[in-house]
Order: structure tokens, then sequence, then C-alpha cells
């Protein structure tokens, strides 16, 4: 009996599967090659792959319809229209669940921590992020809440993909810092100067978040959130500058899962088919 999870991200496929204790894992750069090529990438991973697979959690961002198809896809743009379940089933040949990334990364650093109130950020390819508080994932009205990449930071800041401007991931994405600063990707993690930016704009995000739902944890990860040397140090410090006498701030810390925090949530949610995480309240 084999869980698989799958984290599909803007430039890499990661694989993880699980059997009596045992675990696969497989990272592998994806290019934008297109739905066909990428299809075969993941067929090829799934090959050595115990094939014995009961349940699949994927952790992915699309915008899909009520029927499943996918509307809207910034990072995979030649996977719109198509029938996003079903092509992932037939593939691993399996039932799948769906999680958005940022969501699937907040559940699994809150079952790992064992913290109710934690809020997830992820820096990487884009930004994303979600809500646990007082022990369950925030989900809202319409099941989307916590799409923290797209708090309106600024209005008359960058254009976001999403087509609005000023959104935290028009602010803070490799891509928008790189047009920021004219620094390649690999640059940016070294700079200073980038660091400083980034902790400013995120102090500023787990102030508002802690005046909102007071978390008491907020872990940072991404493969360019981890990357960036210090960043919860000084994101913990900045906020400091902000915070109101009397009124206590989170811990700012990197997840536990490092940049594999949506990923690990993907095998949480193969594992229990639900994000329905309780959690009893910590401080
Ligand atoms: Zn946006």
């Amino acid at each position: 009996m084999t869980f698989l999870a799958l984290d599909i991200g803007g430039t890499k496929l990661a694989v993880r599967a699980v059997k009596a204790g045992r675990t696969w894992e497989r990272i592998e750069p994806w290019p934008r090659d297109g739905v066909e090529s990428d299809l075969a990438l993941l067929r090829d991973v799934l090959t050595a792959l115990p094939s014995d697979v009961v349940r699949a959690g994927v952790s992915a961002a699309p915008t899909v319809d009520s029927e499943g198809h996918v509307t809207a896809w910034p990072s995979r743009p030649s996977w719109c229209g198509l029938d996003l379940r079903r092509t992932i089933e037939e593939t691993v040949g399996a039932p799948v669940l769906f999680g958005d990334d940022g969501t699937l990364a907040a559940v699994a650093e809150a079952e790992v921590t064992g913290c109710a109130d934690l809020v997830y950020l992820g820096l990487g390819t884009g930004v994303g992020g979600g809500v646990v508080s007082d022990g369950r994932l925030i989900r809202g009205a319409w099941g989307n809440a916590g799409e923290l990449g797209h708090l309106p930071m600024d209005p008359a800041g960058p254009p976001c993909r999403c087509g609005r401007a000023g959104c935290l991931q028009a602010l803070l994405s490799p891509e928008a810092l790189s047009r920021r600063t004219g620094l390649s990707p690999k640059e940016l993690a070294a700079s200073g100067q980038v660091a400083a930016f980034v902790a400013d704009v995120l102090a500023r995000v787990v102030v508002l978040l802690s005046e909102l739902v007071q978390p008491s944890r907020v872990h940072l990860g991404g493969g360019f959130g981890v990357a960036l040397p210090g960043l919860p140090a000084r994101v913990e410090e900045r906020s400091l500058a902000w915070s109101r006498r009397g009124h206590r701030l989170p811990a700012v810390a990197t997840a536990v899962f490092g940049a594999h925090a949506s990923l690990a949530g993907a095998m949480v949610l193969a594992r229990t088919g639900e994000t329905g995480l309780r959690q009893s309240r910590s401080a």
C-alpha cells in the first residue's frame, strides 16, 4: 500500500512515495515545454516507484472551474483547458486529492510542530501561504482563503500575474526582485540589500497577520525563502519596529520542512484523505 505525494511547482516536480515506512523521493527540474512533455517526465519518475498507489496528494496552484478543468495556471499555461483530476489520476493510476501548495505547507508545518496557530509563507517561483488558526485550516467562504501571495501591499506597486498591482507576490517573487534590482536569481539570494527589502515587506505581513489571526508562529519556506540567509531573524527584528505595546508578536522561523513543506503537506493529504487538522492550542 503506497501513498504518493506530488508537488508541481513553477520550475520543479517533487515526488515522494511512502510504503510500509520506506520512503522514495525524487526532485526534478521541470522545464515548461508543454503539457505532453510535462506528463512524460511525470510518467518517467513514477516508473521508479512502487506501483500499488492507493491515493495521491497533489500540491499545485492552478485555478480550476467547477468541472475540474484548469482555467488559469501562470506557471504551467499549457495545462489550461485540461481536466486536471482525470489527467493526473490516469497518469498515477489512483484517486488524487488536490490542495493549494501554500495551504498544504501550512498544514504540514502545523502538524509537525503541533502548533494550533501557525501561518506559513512560501517564497518560491511565486509567493504562497496558508493560515492555521485555533487548530483549523482557514478555508474561507469560497474555499481559497489564505492566498497570502495576493495580499494587496502597495496599490502603486508592480503588476501581479493575477491582474492586480502591488500584491505581495508582485513585490517578492525572484522574478519581480530581479526586475527591480537587475540581479540574477542566484545573485538575489546573496544580496544583503535584497534580504533587507524582503524582510521589511514580510515584517509588515507578519504584523498584519498578527492583528488579524494572532499566530504564535510564522514559518518561512520555499526555495527562495530558505536561500536568503538569516531571513527569519531579520523579519522578526523588523516586525518588532511595528509592534504595539503590550502585544506579542509571533516567533518567525524557517519551515521545519524547509523548501519541501508543500510536498510534506501533499503527503498529509494522501495519507489522511483530508486537510482538516485539529490541533490543541499552543503558546
Ligand atoms: Zn496578485
